[in-house]
């Protein structure tokens, strides 16, 4: 129990501390929660929703899941759990499976282009919905998995921002959950017995679950160095708000003139 307490503690304090760091949330903020059903989408709706009672800030909160069209979806199981937490809450329903089985040849990797539909289906939400902001759960594991993955194949340096203002001007997203760990949403979500509805894209969820296949091998990976070095997430967090681009290659940020970064 008293671990609980703790664990509950330490959620909310790395919660607010990310959302006073980067300024998340202001007063008047009209703020779209994305609610896909899984552990990660609960904990952050259920910390922002507790949070506006007590926050020195006036928001507003409304909780959006997207049936994205796979037989079997349960988004009954989230309106339910909604509506008896009396959460203000907007059900919608977008084809990406049909979508995708359109436009992707077999074999291609789906998942880049459900995440961009996802967002755009967010994105049209929250316009809809009169929301300026969307809160997304990507936590501190996502944020380091995807600064290595961008290392390993993509050969850049990169990770998630914790806001983004898109280009086009519409909602802006916000990441409350980066300084919080996986392991700790994994127990928490646990404890509150949240109800975890799988989306049922095969690739997901069902029992040869390959869909980002290399970032499941990095989370293993991780997983295994952690043994070794057990700061090694804390580190790698920690080194993305402490760059020193005069000590990297990028000439796009070098100054040829005085040889100094610019
Ligand atoms: S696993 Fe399925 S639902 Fe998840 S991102 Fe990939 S295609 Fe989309």
């Amino acid at each position: 129990m008293a671990d609980i307490q703790q664990l509950e503690k330490r959620l909310y304090r790395s919660i607010g501390t990310a959302i006073a760091d980067y300024k998340m949330i202001q007063d008047g903020d009209s703020i779209l929660v994305a609610v896909s059903g899984g552990k990660d989408s609960w904990v952050l709706l259920e910390v922002l929703h507790n949070l506006q009672k007590r926050a020195p800030v006036d928001f507003s909160l409304v909780a959006v899941n997207i049936d994205q069209g796979y037989a079997g979806f349960r988004q009954d199981k989230i309106e339910d759990f909604l509506a008896k937490k009396d959460i203000k809450n907007e059900m919608q329903y977008v084809d990406i499976a049909s979508i995708l089985n359109e436009k992707l040849d077999e074999g291609v990797v789906p998942c880049s282009l459900c995440a961009r539909l996802r967002r755009g289906a967010l994105s049209s939400a929250a316009k809809k919905l009169n929301c300026n902001k969307i809160a997304l759960g990507h936590h501190l594991d996502d944020m380091i998995e995807t600064l290595l993955l961008n290392q390993f194949f993509s050969g850049k340096i990169a990770s998630m921002a914790p806001v983004l203002q898109p280009e086009d001007g519409s909602a802006k997203v916000i990441r409350p959950l980066v300084y919080v760990k996986e392991d700790d949403i994994i127990t928490f979500a646990k404890e509150k017995g949240y109800p975890i509805v799988c989306c049922q894209c095969p690739l997901a969820c069902g029992e040869n679950t390959h869909g980002d296949h290399k970032r499941r091998k990095l989370k293993m990976m991780l997983k295994d160095l952690e043994k070794e070095i057990p700061e090694i997430k804390n580190s790698l967090i920690s080194s993305l708000t402490n760059v020193n681009p005069s000590h990297l290659m990028d000439r796009n940020l070098w100054n040829f003139e005085t040889c100094s970064r610019l």
